[in-house]
């Protein structure tokens, strides 16, 4: 099996995961921890208006913002445990190379550009209730 990827490239690709793991992990902590003091912060300063759906809003931001955290999280552990084998760097839908230069901004990206667009859009169908 050939691997488009260099050895320098991949510690390099290691190394951007490694990162983005630490930072994940603090602002995910950071988060879990400001929760609670950030609702009642808010509490406080929608106590004399009737900013209820605003506060709802804010309320689903910030849980939309862990989700997406804790799922990109995952992604990148599932990247670290993979960045030595062969299969990775190679898009799981149609087998081609992701190019170096969209797994330095994606180190964690298991699809090459246009099987993700595709991904994506059929991700959001499915989410619609039937
Ligand atoms: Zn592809």
């Amino acid at each position: 099996m050939t691997t488009h990827l260099t050895a320098g490239q991949r510690a390099l690709l290691e190394a951007a995961l490694v990162q983005r793991q630490h930072e994940l992990d603090r602002r995910l902590a950071e988060h879990h921890d400001g929760l609670s003091r950030v609702a009642h912060a808010r509490e406080v300063l929608l106590q004399d208006g009737d900013d209820a759906p605003q506060r709802e809003n804010a309320r689903a931001t910030d849980l939309a913002v862990t989700d997406m955290e804790t799922q990109e999280l995952g992604a990148v552990s599932q990247a670290l445990k993979r960045v030595h084998s062969p299969d990775y760097g190679v898009c799981v839908d149609c087998g081609e190379d992701i190019p170096f230069d969209r797994l330095k901004v994606e180190a964690w990206a298991l699809r090459c550009v246009g099987c993700e667009s595709a991904h994506e859009a059929q991700a959001t169908g499915r989410r619609t209730p039937a």
